[in-house]
């Protein structure tokens, strides 16, 4: 069972509300940081960092000897990756995708495949939760592909938590996409109903059922939850703004360690999301 929490904007409690389920679900559960530009789960989670590996992406790599500088690389290439002026094939691998398209076009087999570094992965354990997380190399902007690579890493015979980035371009829908539920996060302010309406409809495109937490649920106003029942999206857990959960966020402290009373309610958290996830599935 695949979960992935998202909210349409940073800042709204995304990745406490992700560790601390996993904190609560215990032993067993696998717990994917896809934030990659910023993943910052580690801090809450705090695992043994057990091995790292790098992730690289393929990219063109011409041998001149070879070419007759006909150009039909440069031509298929709809993201101007690639082109040949004069006697010269330029290279751009900040806008390669990675499509392998100019190889498979080179009449010449001038084209061979290099890598270029993306990011690493990071693999660790805590308590019996098993911990990855993506990290994007400073200055690369290709975030999907690493994201996938994370995923491809879900044991489908447990329960994964994925740390999604925030927002709702495509690094999300990497994270999102495939996951049999999608828990967003958000606060009742008209910053956060802005880009939860966003994030809604993007979750609608992809057909994955959906349920909101709302954090500072003691904040703003009501349009966040007048909202939710518009478009029928169930409030599966509200956390009022206390002082103390703020400080131990600060700190790097998680709340269901700090107050023990949260764990059952990220259990019951978990059990509804289960229950909708299964209500689903005999219906569909
Ligand atoms: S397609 Fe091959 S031969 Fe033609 S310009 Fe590109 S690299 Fe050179
Ligand atoms: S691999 Fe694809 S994106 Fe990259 S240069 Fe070749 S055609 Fe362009």
């Amino acid at each position: 069972m695949i979960i992935s929490v998202a909210s349409g904007k940073g800042g709204t409690g995304k990745t406490t509300i992700s560790t601390n389920m996993a904190l609560a679900l215990g032993s067993g559960v696998e717990f994917l940081d896809c934030d990659v530009e910023e993943p910052n789960a580690h801090l809450f989670l705090k695992p043994v960092i057990e091995r790292t590996e790098l992730v690289t992406t393929p990219i063109p790599l011409v041998d001149l000897e070879k070419c007759t500088y006909c150009r039909k690389c440069s031509a298929i290439c709809r993201f101007n990756a690639i082109t040949v002026v004069s006697h010269k094939v330029l290279i751009f691998p900040e806008l390669c995708h990675s499509c392998g398209g100019c190889m498979v076009v080179c009449p010449e087999g001038a084209i061979t495949e290099t890598g270029r570094e993306l990011g690493e992965i990071n693999f660790g354990a805590r308590n019996g939760i098993r911990f990855i997380n993506g990290r994007l190399r400073v200055g690369e902007s290709m975030s999907p592909p690493l994201i996938k690579r994370v995923r491809s890493e879900a044991d489908p015979e447990k329960v994964t938590i994925i740390d999604a980035p925030p927002g709702t371009s495509c690094p999300v829908i990497a994270a999102m996409n495939g996951a049999d539920f999608v828990l967003m996060v958000t606060e009742p302010t008209p910053f956060g109903l802005h880009d939860l309406k966003l994030a809604v409809e993007t979750v609608k495109l992809l057909g994955i059922p959906s349920g909101l937490v709302v954090n500072r649920s003691d904040i703003g106003d009501q349009e966040v939850f007048a909202y939710a029942e518009r478009e029928q999206l169930p409030v599966l857990l509200t956390i009022p703004f206390e002082r103390r959960i703020a400080e131990a966020y600060s700190q790097g402290r998680s709340i269901v360690e700090e107050f023990p009373e949260w764990k059952e309610r990220f259990c019951e958290l978990f059990h509804k999301i289960e229950t909708i996830i299964q209500k689903r599935s005999t219906t569909v």
